[in-house]
């Protein structure tokens, strides 16, 4: 149900629905992409691809890495190997594709976040690097929707309110300057703390 919509300038429009699990809770239109934000599981998104918080051994792990390959079986892990053994560990900020297993989703894209490491190790452009690749890699595979965890913020310690302004910065810009099929993304947040940093993110720089 749509309690409140704003109209921006011609190419934004936001919208605050009421939620239940996965359902939208915010949308701002960016030429022709549509930007969201959902609370809930990431595993159970029905976008194209969604985006794992790997980390660069590729080897599965805890958090949103953990639910993924669990949901997802072990076909993914399998893919993964072979990746690792042919071009070696990820390196933070790169992405890389597989299929979804048992998932509802066509493709994971596992790109590895930056370790907090309290502001000044090239975080934040790691971060938005994270959010681009992945980005990038589902244009050059044709994909029209993609959905992301809030990465960095679990085990590698990057705060909510930082870790939104680089995710929201970086998936507009590219709204704005290279998405050619891609007209839906995804930011599905696992808690309430989570969800209010990137609504706030979003609507400041929607305004901009
Ligand atoms: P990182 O190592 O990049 O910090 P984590 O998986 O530890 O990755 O955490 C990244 C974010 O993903 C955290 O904010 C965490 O709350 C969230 N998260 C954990 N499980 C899920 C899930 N199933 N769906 C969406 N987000 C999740």
């Amino acid at each position: 149900m749509v309690s409140a919509v704003w109209y921006f300038k011609d190419n934004y429009l936001l919208t605050n629905t009421i939620t239940e699990q996965n359902h939208v809770l915010m949308i701002v239109k960016i030429k022709n992409t549509a930007i969201s934000l959902v609370k809930g599981d990431i595993t159970f998104q029905e976008t194209d691809a969604i985006v794992n918080a790997a980390n660069s051994g590729l080897m599965g792990g805890g958090g949103v890495d953990g639910a993924i390959h669990r949901a997802g079986g072990p076909s993914i892990l399998e893919e993964c190997k072979k990746i690792v053994a042919k071009q070696g560990r990820l390196p933070p900020g790169k992405a890389v594709i597989t299929a979804a297993g048992n998932l509802p989703t066509k493709y994971v894209i596992h790109t590895v976040g930056p370790v907090w490491r309290g502001g000044n190790a090239n975080e934040a452009a790691i971060l938005a690097s994270a959010y681009t690749e992945s980005l990038r890699l589902a244009e050059s595979h044709k994909l029209e929707s993609i959905a992301f965890p809030s990465i960095s913020t679990g085990a590698y310690g990057y705060p909510f309110a930082a870790a939104s302004a680089v995710a929201i910065d970086s998936v507009i810009k590219f709204a704005k300057n290279e998405a050619l099929l891609l007209k839906k993304i995804v930011f599905v947040l696992f808690n309430d703390a989570a969800y209010e940093s990137y609504a706030g993110a979003l609507e400041i720089i929607s305004r901009q």
